[in-house]
């Protein structure tokens, strides 16, 4: 729960709204008219259900309106007109909404996440694949030896030797090309996540970190904004 204390800044007639330890003016120099008390209502921001709520504070002294009718305490819309005192100062509530630190949906990052790990693992696997060729050369590289050695089979030997040469060409020359391939594809996917795998609020680079653990931090590590799924 985001409590915002909202009245006239006496020094400056601006509107100050207070929340928690910090304040923040709004408006122009005397734009606030004295029937606007220094304490003059409160905005409730309940986190988990994403939803305002207005009450009139010092009753009998303030007056609050939300679309023209006195209130005492209300649920509060976004688009709703409210004015204080009886001057009728219109509060300028999209600027003051905007100002409440809300939680900030990351479900966007779910997908880059696991479009990383896709790709990742494309990568790994392939330089797998790569590995279990080398294997094979090496196997077909004994098995001629020890066919060439039994006697009667020197021809079968000279086949398996052309075959594990050309098959050792092959690697060497894939590998030579793959460790390319793979520096830049490993390149390509670290410039993927670094420039998508961001808190949305302040755009800041979240860490190669698993989204589950993401969300169960629950916030920015650098502006400290509540993440949703
Ligand atoms: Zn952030």
């Amino acid at each position: 729960m985001i409590q915002l204390t909202i009245g006239r800044d006496q020094e400056t007639s601006k509107l100050r709204v207070v929340f928690g330890k910090q304040f923040k003016l709004f408006g122009t120099d005397g734009s606030v008219p004295l029937s606007v008390s220094r304490q003059h209502c409160r905005i409730d921001y309940d986190a988990d259900s994403d939803s305002f709520t207005i009450t009139n504070l010092k009753p009998g002294e303030n007056t609050t309106s939300v679309n023209g009718l006195t209130i005492q305490s209300k649920a509060l819309k976004e688009t709703d007109s409210v004015t204080l005192g009886a001057d009728g100062y219109c509060l300028p509530l999209a600027d003051i909404i905007a100002a409440v630190p809300r939680p900030m949906s990351v479900a966007p990052l779910e997908a880059v996440w696991n479009d990383y790990k896709e790709r990742k693992l494309r990568i790994e696997r392939r330089a797998q694949m790569l590995n279990v060729g080398r294997g094979a050369t090496g196997i077909l590289t004994m098995v001629a030896m020890i066919v060439g050695s039994i006697p009667g089979m020197e021809s079968a030997r000279l086949v398996l030797y052309c075959v594990a040469a050309v098959l050792v060409a092959a690697f060497i020359y894939l590998m030579y090309r793959d460790v390319d391939k793979k520096t830049r594809q490993q390149q390509e996917l670290n410039d993927y996540i670094h420039d998508n795998y961001l808190c949305p609020k302040c755009k800041r680079f979240l860490g190669v970190k698993d989204f589950r653990f993401v969300l169960q931090d629950g916030e920015c590590p650098y502006c400290h904004t509540k993440f949703k799924p």
